[in-house]
């Protein structure tokens, strides 16, 4: 994916991002291109169309030699600035965010679950994002042999992890905010319609004031979002076609085939 304002020339500007990572085009020519002397302007194509294109039309403009902006700049920290996205991953706002350390996500403190506190947050200390901890973590956390029936009757506790990863999939997912707050206050008739409301604001929200005592608790919860939303709207709102990350966690993507 090319951003154009993060475009400074094949060396200068993070300006794409992979799923791991941002690069320049340089950088990304390099690491992709199979061929013996890639050449960013023509092998990397934007929408078909080679950049040199983009840049002759004046899409894309080249910053000269001589410009001072960050972009351009050779120092470490204006380098290593651009190695997060300038959006939180969840709210796509900006504002204070901070960046993982191992992958280009950006969030505000209060949109990552759990949330971030400033002890946590030091120059020196490196900070990890829920879906790094998760994908690290799930080759020795939990044993194949656990069946969907036998997580959904754990503790909270155990699958705390998981709980707060499958909301921030959901939130990342819920690009226009349908399901993220209070539907009653917002939406006409909402309540003479559903008598159970739920959204995902409300599952955090009990989800840290520890009212929810098994992993069945909350999955039912999240699936009551889906079956109101349904109800509602009288179709169903696909949103397990989620492109859930770490696709193969069984545990989450038992419970994303449900919805
Ligand atoms: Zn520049
Ligand atoms: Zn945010
Ligand atoms: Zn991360």
């Amino acid at each position: 994916m090319l951003h154009k304002d993060r475009f400074a020339s094949g060396l200068c500007g993070k300006s794409i991002r992979t799923d791991q990572r941002w690069m320049t085009p340089v950088e990304f020519v390099t690491v992709g291109s199979a061929l013996e002397d890639p050449s960013w302007e023509n092998d990397i194509q934007w929408d078909g169309k080679p950049l040199s294109l983009l840049i002759e039309r004046k899409i894309l403009v080249i910053h000269s030699l001589l410009c001072k902006c960050n972009l351009c700049s050779s120092t470490a920290k204006d380098r290593h600035d651009q190695d997060n996205d300038d959006d939180c991953f969840i709210c796509r706002s900006q504002g204070s965010l901070i960046c993982c350390d191992e992958c280009p996500r950006s969030f505000h403190q209060r949109c990552h679950l759990p949330n971030v506190d400033d002890a946590m947050l030091g120059d020196k200390l490196p900070w990890v994002c829920t879906f790094c901890v998760l994908r690290t973590s799930q080759l020795w956390r939990y044993p194949s042999q656990q069946t969907y029936q036998e997580a959904l009757t754990c503790q909270i506790s155990d699958h705390l992890l998981e709980c707060q990863y499958l909301l921030l999939c959901l939130y990342n997912a819920d690009k226009d905010h349908i399901i993220v707050a209070d539907p009653c206050i917002n939406v006409r008739n909402y309540s003479s319609v559903i008598k159970t409301p739920i959204w995902l604001d409300r599952v955090v929200e009990k989800l840290q004031q520890n009212l929810y005592q098994t992993v069945q608790h909350f999955v039912s919860d999240v699936l009551l979002i889906f079956t109101n939303c349904a109800t509602f709207n009288r179709v169903r709102l696909y949103y397990c076609s989620i492109q859930c990350e770490d696709s193969g966690q069984h545990f989450l993507k038992q419970i994303l085939e449900l919805c």
